[in-house]
């Protein structure tokens, strides 16, 4: 059996654990060998995941190209950083969907959209539409003189 087909087996690490010695330390060896951009603290687990994608390079944030860190979950995060995970458009993408979602459908989020933007507009400007706005302010600046 190769190292990749044990790799994807359930519970691999349990079982790799409860092998003796021997047989253990020559796949651990083995999937050590497999991976050697790897820094030397990386675990087997990190080791596992990069054999059984096929990936022969550590991932990189997609905002600012950082090393990423292989997570505790055993897989790596897209993003490096919490801060640069605020930066991605699909972490807006996915807020939005979950806005639209809550609201019930697209269509109740545009009314609902709508509605907030005509609450601030009339708060503001004491009109519907924010760009009715500028000819308000023409008109007041006229009254003015
Ligand atoms: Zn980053």
């Amino acid at each position: 059996m190769n190292v990749k087909e044990f790799l994807l087996t359930p519970n691999w690490a349990i079982r790799l654990s409860k092998l003796s010695y021997g047989p253990r330390k020559m796949i651990e060896n083995n999937i050590v060998f497999q991976t050697p951009f790897l820094p030397q603290s990386a675990t087997i687990q990190q080791r596992a995941w990069h054999i059984i994608h096929e990936i022969n390079t550590v991932p990189v944030c997609e905002i600012c190209d950082e090393f990423l860190k292989f997570q505790k979950t055993n897989k790596y995060s897209l993003y490096c950083s919490v801060k640069c995970s605020r930066k991605s458009p699909e972490v807006h993408k996915k807020k939005l969907q979950t806005e639209i979602a809550k609201c019930g459908g697209l269509d109740n989020f545009k009314t609902k959209k709508s509605k907030i933007f005509k609450e601030i507009s009339q708060s503001l400007y004491g009109v519907d539409n924010i760009s009715q706005a500028k000819n308000v302010k023409d008109k007041i600046k006229k009254k003015r003189g």
